[in-house]
């Protein structure tokens, strides 16, 4: 085994290799940017390097800095993590000019596999089913305009060095192609330096199910069974199980075969997917499955494979790195139980799952054990930047069957609790609850057809939650009096009496919470032991107090409601029977509520670059009409007009940089 290892990533899979090298004994080094000086993934390793500044293409794309890092420091291997160098042939091929082993596969193999219009040529050759769809070198527009139109639409046009979801377009009509396929060509200049595409038939709710390969230097190959990741948003995973549900012995065994004869095609070595996208339902063609591509690469999903084969995939990669055999054979290979994985987010699902930046102020998770398993790279205090993937965690469970899994999910959900950005976990757990999912009725469209059910309105703070922040709030001035109390060196002052008196007033106090537009007003009047408070819902009694866990007990009259409520100045967030509910708390004497005045603003949504200017000054526009693409987080996001007005003035360029919150133009609504 080696006796030292670099990690050039960061974040959760930083974490999580470091982790079992530990076990292992093997010494870790970790690499990280200025932004992530004090980030997880340096604490837990033994030693760790700056590698220049927050943007990736500055550090963790820093070939050269990392093999320097790597040399200097002892370290005989490089594990790439998933993302960033991880599928670089030349930088697998770097590693070994400087005599360090790339833990993955060799460099031809990931070449290979690093085009999707290549990869599916190779395996269209070794007898692997494919998606129908034109893969070939020429790429001009008319020409794949007129192959669109053979293979018939929906098509959908994706890059071919994609990955992410990023770079795709689905195309219903020929004459939505041109624009898709410039948008689709731009993203994927953007993001991977290459703007070739291929096109491939759109097909109607798939699922996409992917096989988890091993090889190991030896010629040997395996497969770890199937991971079922069809529940979706933008092309991207959100939620993976295994194994797949409904899949029959016969099938997984052909899906497997596939998978490795696919990986034995390309010389392959180490931890690998094979993905397949497969027709659902009952239909004749139920299960049949075509194969998309190939990631050379440990998976962001590869923990639900762990969890139900009881191993280690990260071992099994540094094992075989060492030139050790498969740890096992196939025969040696079973499933048990059920496993799920739901990756938290920081994004905003009611904002078209924008990415949400800021800092952690709170965060709470579910206790880690056999059935509960956590990987993150992120803890309280941390920042979610606008620099690199906004994952929070990775939330994983495992019980013996799918319906346990699930309550599993549930409970520790609720228990996943983030101040400070926006996150996905109420999002994924109205997912679990949904009865599609529950009944595993999967394909990637299941998101967007259950939007609404998904994405309701948020609720509105009722009596209960309205209780459980006005508690929090009496006990707040109840300890702010006694510590003034305290203070004053006079214990029995009547400032510090903190039952309400007031000169020539009613013993109580108005605590005004707001919910974005909306207000509701509660009335504490103070009673010996107990408060009577006055709710939108009527007069009841209540009591409690803050648990040594930092919860919060109620009584409203005879229910005990149990809460987390986090307060940071002026704004409360309860979290209570797993949503979460935030309020502002307003004193109506020193401002008034804020209205949605800025409802039209034209404010950049985040800190990015200025891709293009769809307007020009003096343009008049309608209602939605794209005014400027925005790239933030390697993503495009087109600011729209926000009601029929004039362009008035375009404060940036293509190629700007603008932090988040700028006005990127003037727009005159017309008057109604
Ligand atoms: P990436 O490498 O960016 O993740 P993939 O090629 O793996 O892109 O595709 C990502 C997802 O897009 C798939 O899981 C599936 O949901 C959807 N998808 C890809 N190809 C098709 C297709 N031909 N028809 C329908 N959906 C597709």
């Amino acid at each position: 085994m080696f006796k030292k290892i670099l990690i050039a990533n960061r974040g959760e899979i930083a974490c999580r290799v470091i982790k079992t090298a530990q076990r292992l004994g093997v010494k870790t080094v970790a690499v990280y940017s200025e932004a992530d000086a004090g980030a997880r993934h340096v604490d837990l390793a033994d030693e760790a390097y700056c590698i220049g500044p927050a943007a990736a293409a500055d550090s963790y794309l820093r070939a050269d800095k990392i093999l320097e890092t790597a040399t200097r420091c002892g370290a005989e291997a490089v594990h790439p993590g998933y993302g960033f160098l991880s599928e670089n042939a030349d930088f697998a091929e770097a590693c070994a000019k400087s005599g360090l082993v790339f833990i993955g596969p060799p460099p031809d193999a990931i070449r290979a596999m690093g085009s999707k219009s290549a990869a599916k040529n190779i395996m269209g050759k070794a007898g692997v089913p494919l998606v129908p769809g034109y893969h070939g070198d020429a790429q001009d527009a008319a020409l794949l305009k007129k192959e669109a139109g053979k293979i018939g639409y929906p098509v959908l046009i994706k890059a071919s060095a994609g990955g992410g979801g990023k770079g795709m377009r689905i195309v219903e009509k020929a004459a939505d192609f041109a624009d898709a396929l410039a948008s689709c060509q731009r993203e994927s200049k953007a993001s991977f330096g290459d703007e070739r595409v291929l096109l491939e038939k759109y097909l109607a709710r798939p699922r996409h199910i992917e096989i988890q390969v091993f090889a190991d230097t030896r010629g040997e190959a395996l497969y770890l069974f199937e991971r079922d990741c069809s529940v979706q948003r933008r092309h991207q995973k959100v939620l993976e199980e295994a194994p797949a549900p409904g899949m029959s012995q016969a099938r997984r065994n052909s899906m497997g075969e596939a998978a490795v004869a696919a990986a034995k095609a390309i010389g392959y070595v180490g931890a690998g997917t094979v993905e397949f996208i497969a027709e659902p339902g009952e239909g004749k063609n139920a299960g049949t499955f075509y194969f998309m591509e190939m990631n050379t690469r440990l998976q962001v999903e590869h923990p639900v494979t762990e969890m139900i084969t009881g191993l280690d995939l990260v071992e099994w990669q540094l094992r075989v790195a060492c030139g050790e055999p498969l740890p096992r054979t196939q025969d040696e290979l079973a499933i048990s139980g059920h496993a799920l994985e739901a990756r938290i987010y920081a994004e905003d699902p009611a904002k078209n799952f924008l990415p949400s930046t800021g800092r952690i102020t709170h965060l709470s998770a579910p206790a880690e054990s056999r059935h509960v398993r956590i990987d993150t790279g992120v803890r309280a205090g941390d920042t979610i930047t606008p620099y690199y993937d906004p994952m929070i965690a990775k939330l994983i469970v495992w019980d013996t069957d799918r319906p346990a899994a699930l309550a599993r999910m549930r409970a520790a959900l609720e228990q996943f609790q983030v101040v400070g950005v926006t996150t996905n976990t109420e999002f994924l757990a109205r997912l679990i609850a949904c009865e599609a999912f529950a009944t595993a009725d999967l394909d990637t469209g299941l998101i967007e057809r259950h939007r609404a059910e998904l994405l309701p309105e948020p609720p509105v703070a009722g009596d209960e939650v309205l209780a459980l922040a006005a508690l929090a709030e009496l006990l707040a001035i109840e300890r702010r009096a006694e510590e003034r109390a305290a203070g004053s060196g006079d214990p029995c002052s009547p400032w510090g009496i903190c039952d309400g008196w007031r000169l020539n007033q009613d013993n109580h106090h108005i605590l005004v919470f707001s919910q974005g537009t909306r207000e509701h007003a509660v009335t504490a009047h103070y009673r010996p032991g107990r408060f009577e408070l006055e709710l939108p819902g009527g007069r009841h009694s209540l009591t409690g107090a803050w648990q040594p866990d930092g919860s919060l007990t109620a009584w409203l009259e005879d229910a005990v409601l149990q809460a987390n409520v986090v307060m940071s100045g002026q704004t409360l967030d309860v979290f209570f029977r797993g949503i979460r509910y935030r309020l502002e708390l307003h004193d109506p004497a020193l401002h008034e509520i804020e209205t949605d005045a800025h409802g039209g603003s034209m404010a950049a949504p985040m800190p990015g670059k200025i891709i293009a200017v769809l307007t020009k000054n003096g343009a008049k526009v309608e209602k939605g009409t794209p005014l400027i693409i925005l790239e933030a987080m390697k993503m495009e996001h087109t600011i729209t007009a926000p009601g029929r007005g004039t362009v008035r003035e375009i404060h940036y360029q293509v190629g700007e940089q603008v932090d988040e919150g700028a006005e990127l133009l003037g727009f005159e609504p017309d008057k109604a």
